[in-house]
C-alpha cells in the first residue's frame, strides 16, 4: 500500500522529570492548563508548595486572559476589533500591550517586505471561507480584499501611543504573534511570583524560563509526524532534540489546518503576495530569544520559504530554524543555527 507523504512537524516536550529525583527536595514540579486564545495554555513550574504554585499560575493565566480580551479577532468588543472598526477615521489611542505587539509586527513586516503582515485580516477571512468550502476564492472578491491589506497602511505613533488604519474596512489579525507575546507575559508574571524555573506553552509556542532544578535546561524533541493518512503509530523519532532555557520555540505549518484544492495542499498561513494559503506541506520550527519573536518568525519563514526564510533567521540574534518540507519524493530538511549557538537572552522578553 502506498501512502501520500504528508510530513509535518510537531513539538514533543520531554520536560526534565529526572530532576525530581535529585536533590533540592524542596522544589516540586507542578503543571496547570487552561484554554485561552483558542489554544490549550499550559504552565509547568517548580515551586516549594502547591498553594504558591497555584497562586502564581492563576495570575499568569489571568494575564493571558487580559491579553486575549485585547487582541482577539473573534470578539467584536476586543480592543483590536474596536480599533479596526475605526479604520479610516484617524489615529486611535491603544493600550501599551497592543502597541508593543503592533510595533514588533511592523518591524518584522518591514524586514520581510510584507511577507509577515498583521493587516492581513481581510485575506485570512476570505481564505478561511475558501478552506471551509474547499474552493478557491472568487477572483474579484480576492482583488478587493487584497486592496485592504498592506502594512504601510497601518501607522503607529509611539509618542501619542496611537494606531491608525488608513483605509476603511481594514482588518487586523494577530494570530501569528499574540500567543507568543502572551506566553512571554505569562512567564514574566511567574518570575514576579518568584517562580523562574518554569515554562509556558501556548499550544505549541513555548517560552522557557530558568532550567528545572539540577538540570541544564528543558528537554524538547522536534518530531516529524506522518504520513498522516497512514494507520498505526504516527509519532516517529524526534529529528532534533534541544535543551533550552531563557529562550522560546514556536512552530508554524499546515499540520492541522490545511485544505487540498485541485491536488494542491494549502496552509492556513496566507501569502500576502498572492492572497492565498502558502503551498505545503511544510513545517517550520524556530528558536528565538522570546515567544513573540519565535511565533512571528515561524510564520514569516512559512511565507518566505527556506531560502529567504533562513536569511531572515540568520539576521536575528540568537535565532535558529528547522524547516521540513514534504513532497512525493520524500522529506527535505533545512537547518540553520539550530539549536542557536548564541543562546537565548535570560530575560523573557
Ligand atoms: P498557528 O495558527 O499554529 O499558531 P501561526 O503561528 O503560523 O500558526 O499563525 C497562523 C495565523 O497567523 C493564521 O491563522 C492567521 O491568523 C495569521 N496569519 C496568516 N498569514 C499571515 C501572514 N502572512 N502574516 C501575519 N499573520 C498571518
Ligand atoms: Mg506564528
Amino acid at each position: 500500500m502506498r501512502f501520500r507523504r504528508r510530513w509535518v512537524v510537531s513539538l514533543v516536550l520531554l520536560t526534565g522529570t529526572a530532576a525530581l529525583h535529585l536533590s533540592q527536595p524542596t522544589l516540586k514540579r507542578f503543571e496547570f492548563a487552561e484554554p485561552h486564545m483558542g489554544a490549550r495554555f499550559r504552565i509547568v513550574l517548580y515551586a516549594g508548595d502547591r498553594n504558591s504554585a497555584t497562586r502564581a499560575s492563576k495570575a499568569a493565566f489571568q494575564r493571558v486572559a487580559q491579553l486575549d480580551d485585547s487582541m482577539s479577532d473573534y470578539d467584536s468588543k476586543s480592543e483590536l476589533m474596536r480599533l479596526a472598526a475605526r479604520a479610516g477615521t484617524g489615529p486611535v489611542r491603544i493600550s501599551e500591550d497592543l502597541f508593543r505587539v503592533l510595533a514588533q509586527s511592523q518591524r518584522l513586516a518591514r524586514k520581510t517586505g510584507g511577507a509577515f503582515d498583521v493587516t492581513i485580516g481581510p485575506l485570512v477571512r476570505l481564505w478561511r471561507t475558501a478552506r471551509r468550502r474547499k474552493q478557491m476564492p472568487d477572483p474579484e472578491t480576492l482583488a478587493r480584499a487584497r486592496e485592504l491589506v498592506g502594512y504601510e497602511m497601518l501607522r503607529l505613533d509611539p509618542k501619542a501611543r496611537t494606531a491608525e488604519l488608513l483605509m476603511p474596512r481594514m482588518q487586523l489579525d494577530l494570530g501569528a504573534i499574540a500567543k507568543g507575546y502572551a506566553a512571554d507575559e505569562a512567564l514574566a508574571v511567574l518570575i514576579q511570583h518568584g517562580m523562574a524555573r518554569a515554562l509556558v506553552d501556548a499550544g505549541g509556542d513555548v517560552v522557557f524560563g530558568l532550567p528545572p532544578p539540577r538540570s541544564d535546561g528543558w528537554k524538547i524533541g522536534i518530531a516529524p509526524l506522518g504520513p498522516l493518512d497512514s494507520p498505526g503509530p504516527r509519532r516517529s523519532q524526534p529529528v532534533s532534540n534541544l535543551i533550552l532555557s531563557g529562550a522560546a520555540v514556536a512552530t508554524s505549518g499546515d499540520a492541522e489546518q490545511f485544505v487540498e484544492i485541485d491536488g494542491k495542499r494549502y496552509s492556513h498561513v496566507v501569502d500576502p503576495r498572492t492572497g492565498l494559503g502558502v503551498l505545503g506541506p511544510s513545517g517550520v520550527t524556530v528558536v528565538a530569544s522570546s515567544g513573540t519573536l519565535a511565533d512571528s518568525l515561524a510564520t514569516a519563514v512559512s511565507v518566505l520559504g527556506p531560502e529567504q526564510g533562513m536569511e531572515l533567521i540568520l539576521s536575528v540574534k540568537g535565532a535558529g530554524a528547522l524547516i521540513i518540507q514534504g513532497s512525493d519524493d520524500g522529506l527535505r530538511t533545512f537547518e540553520r543555527n539550530f539549536p542557536p549557538q548564541a543562546g537565548g537572552s535570560p530575560s523573557p522578553r
